[in-house]
């Protein structure tokens, strides 16, 4: 069988695998992504990191490198476009030096857009052809397969689904796009809301530093501030989702990252909000379910790229 090399970076960690066609992952390894320590030094240490997975995983034929990447990034060379979470890489293409290092084709591709090809290959809804996977999590984007094909857009940058105007006049991303999905539904737009409830004068018992964790385990524990805030940022994701669904009429749309899981005790109620605003020919029922990939989509994704598979 063969045998690719994958790897998934992020804004805080990167991790390399070597992953076997059949999905199965033989060895990986992790590290901090540390993107202000430059560039060069973190393609160096991806390299080393590559080099250390195919010693213990003793692969033979090593066919490629796939990498699933926070982005933007320009699916066609590499190339990094202004990635918020990747400051000073702006511009840089990891593939050059990979492909001098280690000898094989490199191929780069952005996070959201390789998740959902996973899923189409390797999910529970494998053979999927039109299929979204929206990633709700610090941030907020989604990969999209139409006909079988990821659609990147003309520069790499389609997906983008966070910045939907969702709540016109609400709070902003980091993007600076007021009434957006993902200054209104994501992590960060969750823990923001905490604190402005906090910094008002809320009685509750979150902390100002809580996170979206915190604030999903606060409304769980029956504190009725964390609780208005998880159900609004639940209505902002419907609409989102319902918006997505009118647009690209999708067999399904899959949901994963840790906000996604943090609404798993209220996942009837999101259904029924995504429902409340959906087209007429939802009546019945709408097709969004939780990945069954979790943390590995994103390797998964990257060996798929490396194959050749999309
Ligand atoms: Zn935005």
């Amino acid at each position: 069988m063969r045998h690719v090399l994958a790897a998934d970076i992020g804004g805080t960690h990167m991790r390399a695998a070597v992953v076997r066609e059949d999905s199965a992952i033989l060895a990986r390894v992790s590290a901090p992504t540390l993107p202000g320590e430059g560039f060069d030094a973190a393609t160096e240490h991806l390299s080393l990191l590559f080099q250390q997975v195919a010693a213990r995983a003793l692969a033979p034929d090593l066919l490629a490198i796939g990498i699933s990447t926070a982005g933007p990034v320009d699916p066609t060379d590499g190339t990094y476009r202004h990635p918020p979470n990747l400051e000073g890489w702006d511009g840089r293409s990891m593939i050059p030096m990979l492909t001098d290092h280690l000898g094989m084709p490199v191929r780069v591709g952005h996070d959201a857009t390789l998740a959902a090809l996973a899923e189409t290959r390797w999910g529970h809804r494998s053979g999927a052809k039109h299929l979204l996977y929206v990633t709700v999590s610090t941030g907020i984007g989604a990969g999209i397969i139409v006909d079988g094909r990821p659609v990147t857009g003309a520069s790499g940058g389609a997906g983008e689904v966070g910045h939907m105007i969702v709540a016109p006049g609400g709070a902003s991303c980091g993007a600076g796009c007021p009434g957006c999905l993902e200054g209104n539904a994501s992590g960060r737009a969750i823990a923001l809301a905490a604190r402005v409830a906090i910094e008002g004068g809320a009685h509750t018992i979150l902390m100002t530093d809580a996170d979206a964790a915190a604030v999903f385990a606060a409304a769980e524990a029956g504190d009725s501030v964390a609780d208005a805030i998880v159900e609004g940022a639940m209505g902002h994701l419907a609409a989102g989702i319902a918006g997505l669904l009118a647009i690209f009429d999708p067999e399904v749309i899959i949901l994963g990252g840790g906000v996604a899981e943090g609404f798993v005790t209220r996942w009837d109620a999101l259904i029924a909000a995504i429902q409340e605003r959906a087209l007429p020919r939802y009546a019945s029922g709408v097709p969004v379910e939780r990945t069954t990939l979790g943390d590995e989509v994103g390797l998964l994704g990257a060996a798929l790229w490396a194959l050749g598979e999309e």
